[in-house]
This record gives structure tokens, C-alpha cells and sequence, in this order.
């Protein structure tokens, strides 16, 4: 089987490649390199012993992915291409209903064009509305509170009515929660450049000696210890749920890619001191604008519909993201 995955030099997408390769199927690589690597892609290719082809190319140049999808002729799509950056989603809105829905569009345009009619999409667990009581169904409440969230929702409903048109079309809709972790080798993982959003890639540049502290958002939030709770998951497991619906069947499927387990920002830094074994310094400080109190999934649907779970725990997640940061000091940097 053939699989074209767009944003494939990224963090989640170098990692399905090197999954489907090692796996053997033939991929095909679309990615723009705003924020990939090219060097991720010959890791994961090297990791399965097999070749990947990669195209240098923009998602929202809709006759290049013609071209290359009538020369590749895919079977399926996996869409990891996109922003994802809250804070720059505010600060940039139209950077994000460009990138990701227009580029979806454009995605998709070229998928009907040329009759391919799987489409496995990257969303995330920001629709879900603010007001909702976690753990959250597929069906609960859509409401997002940033233009990130917002863009993602669109193209949601882009391919829900993508699915009513066209009876042939597979769409498949993946809500994310807190991917985190790396390949056991070290090779693959998340390298952010700058001064990362998200908590465990700051955690880590803390232990690398770039921050000095960790800044823990809240203390307040009706949580076991004051600060925010998340449903962290391997980035390996996403990976296999990405696998997994591979074989779903035609029209619209929604699923959470989550573990139903929920972790607070003070037990993520003790599960990366005792990885490391190393002291991690912070402040509590104010919340963040934005954040949710509790996030966590419930990821029955994606067990009963494609017998996926995922499998891996918080210490193994933190284990992997330490030593890739052990193995790859300079990310992809040096390659
Ligand atoms: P990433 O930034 O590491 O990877 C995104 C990849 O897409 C990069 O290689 C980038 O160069 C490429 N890209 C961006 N815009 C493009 C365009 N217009 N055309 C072609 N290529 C383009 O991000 P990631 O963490 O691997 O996330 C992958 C997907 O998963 C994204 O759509 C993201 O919104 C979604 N997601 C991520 C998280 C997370 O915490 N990492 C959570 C929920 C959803
Ligand atoms: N967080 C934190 N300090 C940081 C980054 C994040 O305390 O430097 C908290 C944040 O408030 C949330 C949790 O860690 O409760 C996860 O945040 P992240 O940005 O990784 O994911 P998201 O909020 O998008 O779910």
C-alpha cells in the first residue's frame, strides 16, 4: 500500500513515516520545511532500512500535489502538515486559516481530482469547548477558544461535508491530546528551536541548561495539586492509531488518540527528575490565558472501532524524550 503523508518531516510525522516504512509500505513525503527536517526523514528511513521519496513542496500548491500524487498514486493520505502554535495563532490568525485550511482545501481538491479517497487528518483535543466535563466523548460539545482550535474545527467540517458529497471518500478525523515522547533510539523526537510552548519540551531545555526554570502555570485549578491536568500520550501510540485507521471503513470517523489518564504539571516534572535524576528548579506562577483546568480523553470509540489503545505510560514517554535529548543534543542540527 501506497501512503502519502504531508508534513511528514515533522515531530508526530517523521515518526509515522518511519512506522509505515518499517512496516512496509511505500511512502511519499510532502513537506514545506517551515518547521521540519529533512534530516528526520533520511533517520527514519535509515531506522527502517528502507527509502522514503520526499517532495519539497507547499500544501497549498494544489497542482504540485497533483502532479505528484498521479505520478506516486496513493492509497491513502495522513495530513500532519499545519501550524501549531496557540499563541502565534493569536498573534497571526490568518498565517493559520491559511496554512491549515486553506491548505486543507487545496489538500483535498487534489484528493478528489485525482480519486483518492482516503484522507487521515491531524486534529486536536482544543475544539473540545471550554465548558465541557472531561473526560470528553467524540460528542461532546465543539467549542475552541483560540484560532489554532478554530482552524483545526474548520477542516473538520470541510471534510464532513467532504464525506456527505462523496459516499466513496474515507474521512478520518484524529483528535490529539498531549503527544509527547521519541523513538527508543534517540533518532527521532521533537526538537523545538526558540523557547518552546508546550511543557515537556521546556522541562527538557530546562535539564539542557538553555531556561533556568520551569515556570508551572497555576496553582489554583481544582486539581489534586493546583496546577493543569493532561492527557499525555506516546507519540508511538498516535502513530499506531494513524495505523489502525488505515482500515476503517468509508465516510466520516471521529476518534481521540488519548490515554483516558490524566497527569499534572507537577507530577510531568517529578517523572522527568527521576528519569534523568536530576533536580528540575520552578516557580508557580499566574495561569496561563487560555488554559483548561483538565483535559483528558475518552478513548473508547478508537478502542471498539479499531481495537487501538494506547499502551505506553508517562515514565516511558519521559525516558524517550531524555534520551533522545541525550542521543541528539543538537536535534537534527550537525546532519
Ligand atoms: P511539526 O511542526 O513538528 O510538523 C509539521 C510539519 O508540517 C513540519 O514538517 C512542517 O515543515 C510541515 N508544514 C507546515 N505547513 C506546511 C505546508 N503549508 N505545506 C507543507 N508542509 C507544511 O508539528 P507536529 O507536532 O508534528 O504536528 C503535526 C500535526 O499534528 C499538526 O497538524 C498539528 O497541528 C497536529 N497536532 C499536534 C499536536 C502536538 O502537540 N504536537 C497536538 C495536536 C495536534
Ligand atoms: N505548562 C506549564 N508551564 C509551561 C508550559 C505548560 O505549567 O512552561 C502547563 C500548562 O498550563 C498546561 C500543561 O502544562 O496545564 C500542558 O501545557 P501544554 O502547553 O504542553 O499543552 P496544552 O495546554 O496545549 O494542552
Amino acid at each position: 500500500m501506497r501512503i502519502l503523508v504531508t508534513g511528514g518531516a515533522g515531530f508526530i510525522g517523521a515518526l509515522a513515516v518511519w512506522r509505515l516504512l518499517d512496516l512496509g509500505y511505500d511512502v511519499c513525503v510532502v513537506d514545506n520545511l517551515s518547521s521540519g527536517h529533512r534530516s528526520a526523514l533520511d533517520r527514519a528511513s535509515r531506522l527502517a532500512g528502507r527509502p522514503v521519496e520526499f517532495h519539497l513542496c507547499d500544501v497549498r500548491q494544489t497542482s504540485q500535489l497533483i502532479s505528484i500524487m498521479q505520478s506516486f498514486r496513493p492509497e491513502a493520505v495522513m495530513h500532519f502538515a499545519g501550524l501549531k502554535s496557540v499563541a502565534e495563532s493569536v498573534a497571526c490568525p490568518e498565517l493559520y486559516y491559511e496554512n491549515n485550511v486553506q491548505g486543507s482545501l487545496s489538500l483535498v481538491q487534489a484528493m478528489l481530482q485525482c480519486q483518492i479517497d482516503r484522507l487521515i487528518f491531524s486534529s486536536s483535543a482544543t475544539v473540545y469547548g471550554a465548558n465541557g466535563v472531561p473526560p470528553f466523548g467524540e460528542d461532546a460539545e465543539l467549542g475552541p477558544v483560540n484560532p489554532y482550535g478554530r482552524s483545526k474545527w474548520m477542516v473538520e467540517l470541510l471534510m464532513r461535508d467532504i464525506c456527505s458529497a462523496h459516499p466513496e471518500f474515507s474521512g478520518i478525523i484524529l483528535r490529539y491530546f498531549n503527544p509527547v515522547g521519541a523513538h527508543p533510539s534517540g533518532l527521532l523526537g521533537e526538537w523545538v528551536q526558540g523557547s518552546p510552548n508546550n511543557l515537556v519540551p521546556y522541562v527538557m531545555g530546562v535539564l539542557q541548561g538553555r531556561f533556568d526554570r520551569v515556570r508551572v502555570f497555576g496553582s489554583d485549578y481544582p486539581t489534586s495539586d493546583g496546577s493543569g491536568v493532561r492527557d499525555y500520550i506516546h507519540v508511538l501510540d498516535l502513530v499506531e492509531g494513524h495505523v489502525a485507521a488505515l482500515n476503517l471503513p468509508k465516510g466520516l470517523s471521529v476518534f481521540n488518540l488519548g490515554t483516558g489518564r490524566g497527569y499534572s504539571v507537577h507530577e510531568v516534572i517529578q517523572a522527568m527528575q527521576s528519569v534523568s535524576g536530576r533536580i528540575i528548579p520552578f516557580d508557580v506562577v499566574d495561569r496561563r490565558p487560555g488554559d483548561v483546568a483538565v483535559s483528558i480523553a475518552d478513548p473508547c470509540r478508537a478502542h471498539q472501532a479499531m481495537a487501538w489503545k494506547a499502551e505506553r505510560g508517562l515514565i516511558e514517554m519521559c525516558q524517550d524524550v531524555w534520551n533522545f535529548a541525550q542521543c541528539s543534543p543538537k536535534g537534527y542540527e550537525l546532519e
